[in-house]
């Protein structure tokens, strides 16, 4: 179904930009008033990593009058893979002016609205209220769900996609006009639960795939081309190379858009796991009973264990991947999958394990269903990226 556009259009172009615009003002679908609708958009990028690298380029490509960048991060050399606004001399600069040179380069009459910093309750309807639509290149689900809880309270499309390894998804959610994110995905998972970019990997060429389709579905947005992918859900396997369109729709009795969604809540309140919080709320003071190994204890353990004055298992509960880059020496590997699936602790029959993973998420979830199953299991705190910043620089971060 076409929609109308979404901004007005602004003024006549230059003699310059008909020039540069030219393959779009061919476009019938396009034209020269979708060039100067563009010209008039304000759109804003959420995160300028994976997804918004290649978003960004081709919205400042296209001539996109107005873009905001959304990132509290610096560039990292991990980010490089696939993170194409920034390069090699950006490492260590804020994403978000990494990103906004980038833009500049391309399109030095775009404005770049730099916010750096990550969107909270409070925040996020603030920024977002200055714009016509959002991207969502989040790589986290609270920020993904504030995003989408903001969007839908100021009725704004809410253009999302994600990636993890070869598969990609994305999809257009608006409320009022189909499916907001929380009438298709109604609760935030666990913390830790579902495997991120950083723990499972992914190929950076599917964050263009993905990153390219939210750019495109933005510019038909903005000058009501086409049919967006409102109520639907695009899912592409880049190994088989398919993309499939799932079929989405409203949910009468969404938290977050239905009928009887209670507007006064804090923003992304509704979508939250009551089991969750509570469990994080309660690990955070430790209440929850959970022992607990510091890493600079955790060395001296080690050091005890080699001398044989100490016994126990050092368990790691991260994927095999992840010890390719980086280990603690003396650990053994047994996923937090294989816990959750019952399997036993490698050499663990009867012996003190102390459990570690990234940062602490995992392992927290790993010792207590050990503990449930009466082995005596510690967690160490901060994980392996603890270990790093304070035992063994070494060994490195990712
Ligand atoms: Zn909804």
């Amino acid at each position: 179904m076409a929609r109308p556009p979404l901004v007005p259009p602004g003024p006549e172009l230059t003699a310059a930009e008909r020039t540069r615009f030219a393959r779009h003002l061919l476009l019938p679908d396009l034209g020269l008033d979708g060039q100067r609708r563009l010209r008039a958009a304000r759109v804003l990028v959420v995160g300028a990593g994976g997804l918004g690298s290649p978003a960004l380029l081709y919205l400042a490509a296209a001539g996109v009058g107005t873009i905001g960048v959304v990132d509290d991060d610096v560039v990292e050399s991990t980010n490089l893979q696939r993170q194409v606004v920034h390069g090699v001399d950006d490492v260590g600069r804020a994403k978000v002016d990494s990103a906004a040179d980038a833009v500049a380069a391309i399109s030095p009459d775009t404005v770049v609205v730099r916010h750096r910093e990550r969107l909270d309750a409070v925040t996020a309807m603030e920024v977002l209220a200055d714009y016509d639509l959002v991207l969502d290149g989040a790589d986290n689900f609270p920020t993904r769900y504030l995003v989408g809880d903001a969007c839908a309270r100021l009725g704004i499309p809410h253009v999302w996609g994600s990636v993890y390894r070869f598969d990609g998804q994305v999809s257009v959610w608006w409320a009022g006009e189909g499916p907001c994110y929380a009438c298709v995905f109604p609760q935030q998972p666990p913390p830790d639960a579902v495997p991120s970019c950083a723990v499972g990997g992914v190929l950076g060429a599917v964050c263009a795939s993905v990153g390219s389709v939210m750019a495109t579905e933005a510019v038909k947005l903005v000058t009501g081309s086409g049919e967006v992918l409102v109520g639907r859900l695009l899912v592409h396997d880049a190994l088989r190379q398919t993309w499939d369109a799932v079929p989405v729709r409203r949910d009468p009795g969404c938290a977050v858009c239905g009928a009887s969604a209670d507007a006064t809540r804090p923003l992304g309140w509704a979508t939250q796991r009551e089991d969750a919080c509570a469990a994080g709320d309660l690990a955070d003071d430790g209440s929850l009973g959970r022992p607990e190994v510091g890493v600079e204890e955790l060395a001296r353990l080690l050091a005890e264990r080699d001398a044989g004055r100490a016994d126990f298992v050092l368990l790691d509960v991260r994927e095999p991947g992840e010890r390719d880059v980086a280990a603690i020496p003396g650990s053994v590997l047994l996923p937090v999958g294989e816990v959750r699936a019952g399997a036993s602790v490698p050499g663990g029959d009867g012996r003190r394990v102390v459990v570690h993973c990234k940062a602490g998420g995992r392992s927290a979830e790993a010792v207590d269903l050990l503990r449930a199953r009466g082995v005596d299991a510690w967690d160490v705190p901060g994980g392996i990226l603890a270990w790093s910043r304070d035992v063994d620089p070494s060994v490195p971060g990712y």
